[in-house]
């Protein structure tokens, strides 16, 4: 499933793309969640790295593809946004949810539910936001 990004000007701030987080960008393009895996450690990395916080190896780091299947660690309902980005005003009130994936990590990310629990089951959905980033966001399975 994927939500559209509309044709007007995308507003809000942009993840920068650059070499190392270049492939996970590409991949959500591609509307496919990967993430780099330390083989030496048996440990995800998240964010992209260029070398294992763990052991500093290059070598043993391999992009994996994920089931984009998680669960909600825990959330936040944003009702305020301090800083200067008017963007994000008309999205309030918005969940931020940290996602544990199936497969173990954590990442932080947008909920677009009206409320949530924690334990309650998502999946991976992606904006195409502009013409270069497409960004993964959860919605509750079902
Ligand atoms: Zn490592």
């Amino acid at each position: 499933m994927s939500v559209s990004g509309e044709s007007k000007k995308y507003e809000k701030a942009l993840p920068e793309v650059n070499p190392v987080t270049k492939p996970f960008w590409d991949h959500c393009k591609a509307h496919e969640l990967w993430m780099q895996f330390c083989e030496s450690c048996n440990e995800w990395i998240w964010y992209p790295k260029a070398w294992c916080p763990s052991c500093g190896k290059r070598e043993s780091i391999k992009w994996s593809k994920m089931t984009g299947k998680g669960t909600v660690y825990s959330y936040t309902v944003i009702r305020q946004v301090v800083d200067n980005s008017p963007a994000f005003q008309s999205d309030i009130p918005f969940l931020i949810g940290l996602i544990e994936l199936e497969e173990g990590p954590r990442i932080y990310s947008n909920i677009l539910e009206k409320e949530s629990h924690i334990g309650d089951e998502v999946e991976v959905v992606f904006e195409d936001v502009t013409g270069e980033i497409t960004l993964p966001k959860f919605k509750k399975k079902g």
